[in-house]
Order: C-alpha cells, then sequence, then structure tokens
C-alpha cells in the first residue's frame, strides 16, 4: 500500500503530515511539536476560515473557534469554510466552520465557542491555548486579545484586512512590541472605513491567513517567528512591505511600569 493514500491508518502514522514534516525547517520533530499545540482563533469570517482550515491541515492537534455571528449571504463570497446548507440554516459561523474542520481532519480536538469575546471570557480561552489568532475585525477585540496575552504571556498573531490591502504582525510579549505599542488607543471610528462598505477581496484574506498562520507555524514548530515585524500587503498591486516595530518603554500594556 502507498503511504500516500489518506487512510485513517495513514493518518495515525503521520503520513499525511509528511509534505510539511519533509521541510527542513519544521521536520518531524517541529510536526509533532504542531501536533501537541492549541491554538485559539478569534472570528471565523474571511481570515478565521482560511487560517482553520490551514491549521486543521497541519495537524495542530487542538483548535478553538469563537464567533458569535450567523452566516450571512455576504459572507459567501470570502469565507472559505461554509456552504449553501449553512447559510439556508443560518448556522452560527462557529458550528457550521467545526464541522467542515472535521470532514478535513478527524485525528484532532477542534471546539467552537459561539460567543462575544469579551473581557469576561477572554482568560480562560487564551490560558488553555499556546497560541492566539486574530480572524476579528475591530481594534475593540484586538486591544481585548492583546490584553489577555500579554497577561498570559502567550504569543498571537495580529492581523486585518480591508479591500485589496492587508497586515499582519506577530507578537510574543517580552520579546518585542506588543499591539498597543504601534497604537495606544484604539484608531478612532471615523477613521476606519465600515468594511461593509468598502470591500474585502477574497484572495487578499487568504494572503493575510497565510501570511499570519505562517507566523504561527513557525512559533509552534521552532519556538520563533517574526517577532514585531509588521507585513503590509496590497495584492492587487503585488506588493509587499516589511518594517520593524518598536517597542514603546512608556506603552500602556507592556511597558516598563506595568
Ligand atoms: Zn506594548
Amino acid at each position: 500500500m502507498t503511504t500516500d493514500i489518506p487512510t485513517p491508518e495513514n493518518a495515525a502514522a503521520g503520513a499525511r503530515y509528511a509534505r510539511h514534516a519533509r521541510l527542513s525547517f519544521i521536520g518531524q520533530a517541529g510536526q509533532e511539536k504542531i501536533e501537541k499545540s492549541s491554538v485559539l482563533i478569534i472570528g471565523c469570517g474571511s481570515l478565521g476560515c482560511a487560517q482553520a482550515a490551514f491549521l486543521a491541515r497541519a495537524g495542530v492537534g487542538r483548535l478553538t473557534l469563537a464567533d458569535r455571528d450567523t452566516v450571512q449571504a455576504p459572507n459567501m463570497a470570502t469565507q472559505l469554510l461554509y456552504d449553501e446548507i449553512d447559510l439556508l440554516e443560518r448556522a452560527p459561523k462557529a458550528e457550521a466552520a467545526v464541522r467542515r474542520l472535521r470532514t478535513i481532519n478527524s485525528g484532532i480536538a477542534i471546539e467552537p465557542v459561539v460567543a462575544d469575546i469579551s473581557a469576561a471570557n477572554i482568560d480562560p480561552l487564551v490560558d488553555k491555548a499556546d497560541l492566539i489568532l486574530d480572524a476579528t475585525d475591530n481594534f475593540e477585540t484586538r486591544f481585548l486579545i492583546n490584553e489577555a496575552a500579554v497577561k498570559a504571556g502567550k504569543p498571537w498573531i495580529y492581523g486585518g484586512v480591508l479591500g485589496t490591502d492587508g497586515m499582519a504582525m506577530a507578537i510574543l510579549p517580552g520579546r518585542g512590541p506588543c499591539l498597543r505599542c504601534l497604537f495606544a488607543l484604539p484608531p478612532p471610528e471615523s477613521r476606519l472605513p465600515p468594511p461593509d462598505a468598502f470591500g474585502v477581496l477574497s484572495t487578499a484574506a487568504v494572503w493575510v491567513a497565510a501570511l499570519q498562520t505562517t507566523q504561527a507555524l513557525k512559533a509552534l514548530a521552532c519556538g520563533g517567528a517574526d517577532w514585531g515585524r509588521m507585513h503590509t500587503l496590497d495584492i492587487w498591486n503585488g506588493t509587499v512591505t516589511t518594517a520593524e516595530v518598536p517597542r514603546d518603554p512608556a506603552c500602556p500594556c507592556c511597558g516598563d511600569a506595568k
């Protein structure tokens, strides 16, 4: 029997992850670390769908997906885990995503959390994760993630997409800047274009999610990522730039006075 056939036996033997394990910078040891990891994805929109699919296929041992919303028609163009049955049923996104992910990889633990993430419920979710992925669409929740991650000393990967543009940065408390070193206060809503009016290109979301997931896999498999490097991309024009973000000693979240 060829080892490339994805039977449950071969999955158990690790054959399904062989292409990642053969990468010299992941290797079998890195793959085993990935399989022992727990990742929290906050948001099941265009970013969260792509991140979750990549990580389930990579064999992350435990995935937790949090989102309060149900599947709506405008989601269908950019949110790759949902089908028309989910849309007809107005299914909670976290539950619909988990159903689909379980058909992709039945060998990992995947848990939905249908809830509005707030200061009241974020800490236990962050505490049981090795890493958090930002798939939100608002700075209020990103600041909550940042605060909880800094408090718990957990790495998290910031990301955002709008139109054909996006940004991503890996954050490790104590090893570089946090999000509030970059934005001391949330940008005023009046300066943020409304996503529904502005639109999102599906491929831009997948590119941002790919950057974020790559940073997550680097952190899980190798213990290192591009901490504090902001990647800014425009997929329509095919451009990517990177910039080092300095830690702010006066940061209200991770500063020296904290
Ligand atoms: Zn900071």
